[in-house]
C-alpha cells in the first residue's frame, strides 16, 4: 500500500512541488490550504480547503495520514514580514501549534516542519561578505521580528514534541527558495521573483528599481534541491535544526545582472535606499547538511534562473496581454 502523505500549504510555491515530488515517488497525497494551488496541475490525490489555525481543521486533514510536510505559512518577502508582524506571528504559531498537536494526537509517523534562515541572530549578518551561517549560530538569538521570532519558537516546539516522544519530528532552515510556480506579484513575492518579473517587463535599455544600494547579498536555493533536501531529512534520523540552503553567495545587483543577461537585455538600475532590504548579508553553511545527508543542492544559480525567468516571463507577458486586451473596447 501506498505511504500516505500530507502536505500542508499545498497551494503555495514550496507544497506544490512537494505534492507532485511525492506523487512521482508512489506516495498518496492530501493537500491542504486555504486556497487551491495557484498554477500547478497536479493537485495530488485529495485537495482539502481549510484553515490550519483552526485545531479541528489539523485534526481533519491529519486523519490516516503516515508522513506530514508542514510548509503552510502566512509568508512573503522582506516588504510583507516587516509590514504585517503581528498578523505573521500570530497566524503562523496558531497553525504550528495546532498541526503539530494534531499529528501527535494522530500518531503520525513523521512530521517536517519548515523552518527559514530569518531565525539566525541579526548581529551575525551585517557585513556583505558574511560568515555563512551554521546552525549553532543561532543562539544568543535574535532573528528577524515577528517571522522569525515564530520561526525559532516553533522549531522549539518541534523540539519539545520529539524529546517527549509525541512526534519524530524533522526541521530544515530554508534560505531563500527561488524557481518556476512562485508567486511574483502582489507584494508577497520574494527578491529573485520580483527582478525576475521587473526584467521581464523590462524593455532593452529600461532602468528598473532595486531595493537597497544593491550590495547586499544572499545565496539561492532552487526549488528541485529544496523539495529533494527535504524528503532526504524527513527519512532521516537526525532531529536537530538543519540549513538547507546554497552557499553561492552573490548580491542583489550580482542577481539582476545575471537575470538581465539570461533575458538578453541591456538595463539600468534604479537603486532605492528607503525600501526594507533585510540583513546586509546572508549565506548558508552546509557542511553539517552534507555530513549528516551525504548530499547537497546542487543547481548553480545560473542554471536554476533559467527555467525561473522563462517561466515569469511566459506568465506575465500572457497576464500582460489579457489586461491590455480588457483595455480595449470591446475586450
Ligand atoms: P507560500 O506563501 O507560497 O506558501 C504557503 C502556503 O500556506 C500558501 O499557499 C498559503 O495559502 C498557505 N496558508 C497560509 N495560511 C494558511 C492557513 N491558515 N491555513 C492553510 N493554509 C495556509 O510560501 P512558500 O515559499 O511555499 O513557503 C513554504 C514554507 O517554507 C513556509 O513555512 C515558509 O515560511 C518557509 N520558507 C520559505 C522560504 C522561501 O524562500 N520560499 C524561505 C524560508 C522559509
Amino acid at each position: 500500500m501506498s505511504v500516505r502523505a500530507l502536505v500542508a500549504g499545498a497551494g503555495g510555491f514550496i507544497g506544490s512541488h512537494m505534492v507532485r515530488y511525492l506523487t512521482e515517488r508512489g506516495y498518496w497525497v492530501r493537500g491542504a490550504d486555504v486556497k487551491p494551488p495557484e498554477f500547478d496541475e497536479s493537485p495530488g490525490d485529495e485537495v482539502d480547503i481549510c484553515d490550519l489555525r483552526d485545531l479541528n481543521d489539523c485534526a481533519n486533514v491529519t486523519r490516516d495520514i503516515d508522513e506530514v510536510y508542514q510548509l503552510a505559512a502566512d509568508m512573503g518577502g522582506i516588504g510583507y514580514i516587516s509590514s504585517y508582524r503581528a498578523h505573521v506571528a500570530r497566524n503562523n504559531v496558531l497553525i504550528n501549534a495546532h498541526m503539530l498537536e494534531a499529528a501527535a494526537r494522530r500518531n503520525v509517523g513523521r512530521y517536517f516542519y519548515s523552518s527559514s534562515a530569518c531565525i539566525y541572530p541579526m548581529y551575525r549578518q551585517r557585513a556583505v561578505d558574511v560568515e555563512p551561517l551554521r546552525e549553532e549560530d543561532a543562539y544568543p538569538a535574535e532573528p528577524e521580528e515577528g517571522y522569525g521570532w515564530e520561526k525559532l519558537f516553533s522549531e522549539k516546539m518541534c523540539q519539545y514534541f520529539a524529546e517527549e516522544g509525541k512526534l519524530e519530528t524533522r526541521i530544515a532552515r530554508f534560505h531563500n527558495v527561488y524557481g518556476p510556480l512562485g508567486t511574483f506579484e502582489g507584494g508577497r513575492e520574494k527578491a529573485p521573483a520580483a527582478i525576475c518579473r521587473k526584467v521581464a517587463l523590462a524593455e532593452d535599455g529600461d532602468e528598473i528599481e532595486v531595493w537597497g544600494d544593491g550590495r547586499q547579498t544572499r545565496s539561492f536555493l532552487y526549488i528541485d534541491d529544496c523539495v529533494d533536501g527535504i524528503y532526504r531529512l524527513t527519512q532521516s534520523s537526525y532531529r536537530e535544526p538543519l540549513n538547507l540552503g546554497s552557499d553561492e553567495l552573490i548580491s542583489v545587483d550580482g542577481l539582476v545582472d545575471l537575470v538581465s543577461s539570461i533575458a538578453g537585455k541591456m538595463l539600468t538600475k534604479k537603486h532605492d535606499t528607503t525600501k526594507p532590504q533585510g540583513v546586509r548579508g546572508r549565506n548558508s553553511d552546509n557542511r553539517r547538511l552534507a555530513m549528516t545527508l551525504g548530499w547537497e543542492p546542487s543547481t548553480p544559480l545560473k542554471e536554476g534562473l533559467e527555467p525561473t525567468y522563462r517561466w515569469i516571463a511566459s506568465v506575465a507577458g500572457r497576464r500582460g496581454e489579457r489586461e491590455l486586451a480588457s483595455m480595449r473596447p470591446g475586450g
